[in-house]
């Protein structure tokens, strides 16, 4: 009798599974493709080419920074787009920085802010050279070569020529448009998106959704998935600096102690290494999985269908490589660390920095109470250095996702779009003051193994991408 109750709720456990998964529908839907709009691909080419040889390296020290190259990039821009300087509202904001109001007609409709940042990594050619110097903005194979093509000037220059292009039609947008372009992203952004955020914040404006760069149309990164995602990142981490210090009788090293204070840093590094914080299925990573299951292959999609019930598999399936960890807890990096300064010398402090990068949902409190229990030592000065708190979590069901949704859909029909978290950092968090609704996205398609260019050697983006941004923006204009 017992056995065939078991079965007989197995059986039952079975069918909730299958129907589970077969409710599991692809939130996939299609609209009609894009036309390219009578873009002048040439034209936008060279003019994304002459944003590049401006030398906009931000730097953490202002000092050291040319900005020589921001005054003529931001001269570069006012010549290169003479509608948007004629008919738009211009703000100069912090010295560089820049804002742009473009009236609707519906004074009743929320604005939307088209966001990137002006400013570029530098580019180093020590060890590896590029194949086309990296400020020269060469035009080449089909593509536009040089540091600030992928992060970000595309970004920038395809709102831009969205903007002129509809302005020499005539057109007129429905809602306000506003654009904002910060000089100092790369750094932290606190001279730029985080002044134009203070100013639009004492108007008292509020956006209905704001966009900035963030996840592309990427081939190649999610298991299980074939077809490229479009990742709209609705979430960006958390950010802290955590100081370790150490602090002990020095000493000729002759006569040592059992543990120095290297050696009792050195075990408090590595208890924080082996004890990281929980996995935890968080609302931004259900709302990811609910967009990437239903696009996996069966095994898969099956696993994701029923979360419920199989989410030790699910964590332990992301936790196997770095960036589904990343996506999944709070992550631990020890990245700094100093004792003494002689090798015969004992030390009399020691200390080490760590990187954790907070996962939404959790803030820097949870994180410090964490470090504490696990290091179980009260002489251990823990000290934060610089946090950042993670944002908040953007929604799925909002206008400004489903009119992100609804441009990649045309632009980029092949692809699955789905939100993501932010693993690391952009501008957008600053404008969490004027907007409920932020999205991180930059709409270009590359494969994964392109990403390292970001930031990297040989940074290009080609042609056809930059048609299909100039579109993605023309799109968010004249349906909104
Ligand atoms: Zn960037």
């Amino acid at each position: 009798m017992m056995i065939y109750c078991i079965l007989g709720l197995i059986l039952l456990l079975l069918i909730i599974l299958i129907v589970k998964t077969a409710a599991f529908k692809s939130k996939r839907y299609a609209v009609p493709p894009y036309e390219d709009a009578g873009i002048d691909i040439s034209k936008a080419a060279a003019n994304l080419s002459g944003a590049v040889r401006f030398k906009t390296v931000s730097g953490i020290d202002p000092s050291k920074t040319d900005w020589n190259e921001f005054k003529g990039y931001v001269k570069y821009i006012e010549d290169t787009y003479p509608l948007i300087n004629e008919k738009l509202k211009k703000e100069t904001i912090n010295g560089y920085s820049l804002l742009y109001r473009w009236e609707g007609k519906d004074k009743d409709k929320k604005p939307v802010l088209f966001t990137a940042h002006m400013d570029v990594v530098p580019a180093d050619e020590t060890h590896v050279k590029w194949t086309e110097p990296p400020f020269s903005g060469a035009v080449k194979d089909g593509f536009v070569w040089g540091r600030g093509t992928m992060d970000v000037k595309i970004q920038m220059i395809a709102a831009m020529e969205a903007v002129e292009h509809l302005l020499q039609k005539g057109f007129v947008p429905e809602r306000d448009i506003y654009l904002s372009f910060g000089h100092d992203e790369e750094v932290g952004g606190r001279e730029g998106a985080l002044e134009i955020a203070k100013a639009l914040e004492l108007r008292g404006i509020k956006f209905e959704y704001v966009i900035d760069e963030g996840g592309g149309v990427i081939e190649g990164t999610m298991p299980g998935v074939s077809s490229p995602v479009a990742y709209i990142g609705i979430a960006e981490k958390g950010f802290a600096n955590i100081k370790l210090t150490v602090q002990n009788e020095g000493g000729h090293s002759s006569m040592p102690p059992k543990h120095t204070a290297v050696g009792v840093l050195s075990k408090a590094v590595i208890d924080l290494e082996n004890h990281q914080c929980g996995a935890k299925i968080s609302k931004g990573f259900k709302d990811m999985m609910t967009f990437i299951g239903p696009e996996m292959k069966p095994l898969n999609r099956f696993i994701i269908a029923n979360m419920w019930l199989f989410s030790p598999i699910i964590k332990m399936i992301f936790s196997s490589f770095p960036e589904g960890n990343a996506m999944l807890r709070t992550t631990t990096a020890a990245t700094m660390m100093e004792g003494s300064k002689a090798p015969n010398v004992l030390p009399q402090s020691a200390s080490a920095v760590v990187n954790f990068r907070i996962a939404p949902g959790e803030t820097s409190h949870d994180l410090i109470n964490h470090i504490k229990s696990v290091i179980k030592n009260d002489e251990i000065k823990v000290e934060p250095l610089l946090v950042e708190e993670p944002t908040f979590v953007s929604g799925t069901e909002t206008y400004g996702f489903k009119a992100i949704e609804k441009a990649i859909y045309s632009i980029f029909p092949q692809a699955a779009a789905a939100p993501y978290i932010v693993l690391g950092g952009t501008d957008a968090r600053k404008y969490q003051n004027v907007c409920a609704s932020i999205y991180r996205f930059s709409p270009y398609q590359i494969k994964s193994e392109d990403l390292k260019r970001m930031h990297g050697t040989d940074e290009r983006i080609s042609l056809d991408n930059l048609k299909k941004s100039i579109v993605f923006f023309i799109k968010l204009i004249t349906e909104g």
